[in-house]
Parts: structure tokens; C-alpha cells; sequence
């Protein structure tokens, strides 16, 4: 084999007349008899190689025998195209003349094409994982990916952040999804768990006067997987001690900009603003909102009092409210209408009134019981006072809030309102400590259970725990949240406290948590951090909407993976060295 000179993406700006060997994959062999034609690519791009029988008959013949895919590595003469034939792309005003042609892997007919398009199956660009690396978008995915990851710690380790790793093989971490479990074979019965994230360790690692940590830490979670998610990711994952809440705020803004702008070239507008959790549900109906546009769920209830609009009236009556949304220049037609109506009964609300607005004046079946005064009340309670749409819903405010927030996402795609472009970030802090169970109404922790409360709200820990806010907060850009944190509980009487309103006994608290209380016995730091979903993250930047397109070897939602076929069986001998037995139907 000769020695590559050249990458193919350097041979783009080599002085003409250059001798170069460059190395690749064959794409688009065209034989036209005494001139054969093909593209030579690695992963910095493509060239025309152009083969005349007449000038070079050995590299010829070799030309013919080329397929797609083909490993070749040509050595030859870099030409300037004829100025008619240039094309404007990287590379496009040359070509590559051979004096020799070597095969150095064959292939076989690939099953899709290595184009900018995107195959259709999935599963097959997953089997196939190989291949679809090598197109062009994957290459540029990769890159974009390697290169945050980079500058994340450049950008980290120029405020003083040490990156740790910290073990595959560990206790399980509650973050609110299933572990997955290995077994030992040392000490059967017993089994590690993979972490769902490093939380216990980097608080240990505060504890242990590290005082500022990160880590581009793997995780694992065990749960039913949608299109959006898969069994092991990415996060980074980040903690500091003796810092205010705006400071770690800081080093997450600085980290995201930072990134951005290396990656993908993208200014991002610092500072982020920070909304609490009880605005933003009364404002988007949401934690992630979207702030690129408007349409803010408002209350409408004052402007309707005394209407005779029957459904208002009476769950005004009985303490409900009139809450809705004002979608500026939409005019849903009786179709669209009813699509509305199915879109809110399916998100669990009981209908939707619509009151359009023509050349200033309400229309349609509500505007019949809208006066003048109703009017009025009704543009400045939304501060709008173009034409639009109101969109409205009586009943329990709480529970329209959610439902409004889904509308106001759905209709700002289905009647395009303008969005403000690039990356929006925001914060969402002071989020509720527990949340409900689904199920059974216990309190459960709505972020994981390390998470501190506000000071001013501990007094309720026992008697109202559900109306305690916790000193939490959630990164969120464009309506999608990417990750979360807080500060954490570092006093392990109070740490005991929460536990105990999960419904967990002293001893089962002592069983899972004692070496981190015990720990927080030898003098525990305040310190908060967060991990932010770095998947997610370089999807955004990529422009992708898949987590599977920045995961190399992604899992299908069954958790399988299409290129090596795990999860695979194992043999009888491994089970019984580890003392396993499969049950029937195992
Ligand atoms: N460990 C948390 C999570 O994975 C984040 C944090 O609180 O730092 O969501």
C-alpha cells in the first residue's frame, strides 16, 4: 500500500499539478467506455476522479472494476476542471487524474445509496449502522458532537472543574426510573445497578472538598422508550460547592454559549431569564415553554363576568374561571374548528369556545353574546388588539392550564405565528418538591429526592408537603427541557425528613442512603449542580428531531440494537456461575 499524502478534503486546496495519493470510499462509478468516472470520499469530502483509458490504460482497467464502496487508494495528478465544468461546491473546480489505482476492500452492493438523504427504514441504518456513518449529515452530526464535548472541557476546565469518572458498577440511584441490574458472581444474589445518573457520588465528591466536578457521564434508565429516548445517555453532569444559585446559573449559561458558538457558530443570548414554576404554568401551561412567540394563556374571567353565555356563566358561578388563548391572524375555518375541539377533549379538556376577531369586531357563534364592554375587557386582558382568534375554556383553573398550554403549541405550528429564531433559552425555578403519585396521591418526589427545599418552605414539610417549593430549577430552550437540578439537601436530619414522607422506614433509609447520610456527618458543603441531557442538546444544534441520529449505535424502542443484536441470550454455564435460573418463560 502507498502512503496517503493527502486528505481528500486538503487535495481541495492543493496547487494545481500536485501529485498526490489520497485514500477512500468509491461513490458514483459511471463507465463511458474509454472514460471512467468516479467520486472518492472519506470524512472530509468528495472528489471527481476522471480516468482516461488513452492517458493511463492500467488505472483504466482498474476504474472499470469499481462498485460503490469500493476502498480504494489513487495516486495521481490534481487538475483543474475546465472552467464550464466547475461546480460550485468544496472541491468542485478540480479533479483527481490517476496514475494508478489500488482495491483495497470490496464491497458488496450496499442497501441504500451514501447520500445526503436519509434512508427511510430506520432499523436499517441502524443494521447497517456502518454505512450510515459514512453520509455526509452523520459525518457533520459526529463532528458537531465531538466538538461541544471538546469545548465543554476546555470551557470547564478553565473555571477550575476537575472531570471524574465515576463507576459503571454501582448502588442504585433514584431518579425515577427502573434500574438495570448485574448480577455479581463474587457474591451471588447480589446485584450492582447501572447508574441512572452519578447524583450520590458527585454529592459525595462535594463532601469530599472536590468542590467543583463534571463529568460527560453515561446513564441508564430502564423505561419504556419513545422515538425520543433511549436506554443509555449522555449527560453532563456537574457540581460546585459554596455557590449561589446565580453563580452555577452562570457556569450552565457560559457552558451552553460556549458550545454553541464553537460547535455550530451560534451567538446565544446571555443571560437566560428565569421564570418561576408557578408563572410559567399560569403563563404557558407548561415547565418547558416555549418563549419564541406569544399566545400566553390569560384569564378571562373577569371579562365575561355576567355573560349569558351559559357554559361561562355557570362555572363562573360555581368558583371555576374562563382562561384561553389569543392567536393573533388566525381564522380557523368549521373544520379546523372542530380539529381544536378534538385536539383539547383528546389533551383531557371538555371543549374549546372560539370568538374570532374581523376588521376589529368579534364574529361567529360566541360574538353573540360578547357586548361592546365583554369586548373591550376581553383585548385588554389579552393585549392584543389586532385581528385573531380567542380561544377559550371554562372550568377547574388549575386544570384548563395544561390543556391551554398544549393548544397554545399546537396552534402556533398549525396557523404558523412568528417565532423568534435561533435558541431561546430560560430558566424554570422553585419547582414543587413532590408531585402527586399518579396512582395512589403519596407524595413523590418531583425531581429526585436529594433535591433541597426553600428555606421558607421547610416549616411544611410534614404537615403540607405538597405545597412545599423546592430550591430546583430546569435548563430549558425553544420547549424542550434540557436538563435539570438543584441545590441539595447537605444536613442529613433534614435529608432523613424527606425520605420519611416518601413512606421509607429509618431502616430502609439506612439500607439505601446510610453511607451518604453517614457522609454528610464529616462535614457536608451546601452544593448544588444540574445535568443537562447532552444528546438532546447536540440534536437541537444538529437540527435533528432524533436523539438516535447523535447516538452512534443507537437501541430501537424495544432496546435492542439492530448492529450487534443485543440483548442477547447467554449460556446455561453463565447463569449457573451465577447462581441465575431463568423462570418459565424467561
Ligand atoms: N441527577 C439529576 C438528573 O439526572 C440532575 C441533578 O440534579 O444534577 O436529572
Amino acid at each position: 500500500m502507498q502512503k496517503r499524502t493527502h486528505l481528500v478534503g486538503e487535495a481541495f486546496s492543493v496547487a494545481p499539478e500536485t501529485q498526490v495519493t489520497l485514500m477512500g470510499w468509491v461513490e458514483r462509478q459511471r463507465d463511458l467506455g474509454s472514460l471512467v468516472f468516479f467520486r472518492l470520499r472519506d470524512r472530509w469530502g468528495s472528489l471527481q476522479v476522471r480516468v482516461n483509458e488513452g492517458e493511463n490504460p492500467g488505472a483504466h482497467a482498474v476504474a472499470r472494476k469499481l462498485r460503490a464502496e469500493f476502498v480504494v487508494s489513487v495516486s495521481g495528478v490534481i487538475k483543474l476542471r475546465p472552467e464550464d465544468e466547475r461546480k460550485d461546491e468544496p472541491g468542485g473546480d478540480r479533479e483527481l487524474v490517476p496514475e494508478s489505482i489500488e482495491i483495497l476492500g470490496e464491497s458488496k452492493t450496499p442497501p441504500f445509496y451514501i447520500t445526503d438523504e436519509t434512508p427511510s427504514d430506520d432499523t436499517l441504518r441502524m443494521q447497517y449502522r456502518y454505512l450510515d456513518l459514512r453520509r455526509p449529515p452523520m459525518v457533520r452530526i459526529m463532528e458537531i458532537r465531538h466538538r461541544a464535548f471538546f469545548e465543554l472541557r476546555r470551557y470547564l476546565d478553565g473555571l477550575g472543574f476537575w472531570e471524574i469518572e465515576t463507576p459503571i458498577l454501582t448502588k442504585s440511584t433514584p431518579e425515577g426510573a427502573r434500574d438495570y441490574l448485574v448480577p455479581s458472581r463474587v457474591q451471588p444474589g447480589r446485584f450492582y445497578a447501572l447508574p441512572q445518573s452519578p447524583q450520590l457520588l458527585k454529592q459525595t465528591l462535594m463532601i469530599a472538598g472536590t468542590d467543583r466536578y463534571f463529568q460527560l457521564s453515561r446513564c441508564f434508565r430502564d423505561e419504556d422508550l419513545r422515538a425520543d429516548r433511549q436506554p443509555e445517555f449522555t449527560q453532563l453532569d456537574l457540581e460546585m460547592s459554596f455557590v449561589t444559585r446565580d453563580e452555577l446559573f452562570e457556569v450552565g449559561e457560559g457552558s451552553m454559549a460556549h458550545i454553541f458558538k464553537e460547535a455550530i457558530g451560534v451567538e446565544v443570548k446571555l443571560p437566560f431569564p428565569v421564570y418561576t414554576y408557578a408563572e410559567v404554568m399560569s403563563r404557558f401551561g407548561t415547565d418547558k415553554p416555549d418563549i419564541r412567540y406569544g399566545c400566553e394563556i390569560r384569564d378571562f374571567s373577569g371579562a365575561f363576568s355576567g355573560t349569558e353565555f351559559r357554559v361561562f356563566a355557570s362555572v363562573l358561578e360555581a368558583g371555576g374561571a374562563v382562561k384561553g388563548i389569543f392567536v393573533p391572524g388566525a381564522k380557523p375555518s368549521r373544520k379546523e374548528e372542530d380539529e381544536l375541539n378534538a385536539f383539547v377533549r383528546k389533551g383531557g379538556g371538555g371543549g374549546l369556545a372560539l370568538l374570532r376577531v374581523q376588521d376589529g369586531n368579534p364574529t361567529g357563534t360566541l360574538a353573540k353574546f360578547v357586548d361592546e364592554q365583554h369586548f373591550k375587557a376581553l383585548r385588554e386582558a389579552a393585549g392584543e388588539a389586532g385581528d385573531g382568534t380567542f380561544m377559550l375554556m371554562a372550568g377547574e383553573p388549575d386544570a384548563l392550564l395544561p390543556v391551554l398550554g398544549q393548544l397554545r403549541v399546537h396552534v402556533a405550528e398549525a396557523f404558523s405565528v412568528p417565532k423568534a429564531g435561533g435558541f431561546q433559552f430560560c430558566w424554570v425555578v422553585d419547582f414543587p418538591l413532590y408531585e402527586p403519585d399518579e396512582e395512589t396521591g403519596e407524595p413523590v418526589p418531583m425531581h429526585h429526592p436529594f433535591t433541597s427545599p426553600l428555606e421558607e418552605d421547610i416549616h411544611l414539610l410534614e404537615s403540607d408537603p405538597l405545597k412545599v417549593r423546592a430550591d430546583s430549577y430546569d435548563m430549558v430552550m425553544n420547549g424542550v427541557e434540557l436538563g435539570s437540578g438543584s441545590l441539595r439537601v447537605f444536613n442529613p436530619e433534614l435529608q432523613r425528613r424527606i425520605l420519611r414522607n416518601l413512606g421509607m422506614t429509618d431502616d430502609v433509609i439506612t439500607e439505601r442512603f446510610g453511607f451518604l447520610l453517614k457522609a454528610y456527618g464529616y462535614g457536608g458543603p451546601p452544593h448544588r449542580g444540574f445535568a443537562l441531557g447532552l444528546d438532546r442538546i447536540i440534536a437541537l444544534m444538529a437540527g435533528t428531531s432524533s436523539i438516535r441520529d447523535v447516538i452512534v449505535f443507537p437501541k430501537t424502542t424495544s432496546a435492542q440494537c439492530p448492529l450487534t443484536g443485543a440483548p442477547s441470550e447467554v449460556g446455561d454455564d453463565q447463569l449457573a456461575e451465577l447462581k441465575l435460573k431463568l423462570r418459565d418463560g424467561g
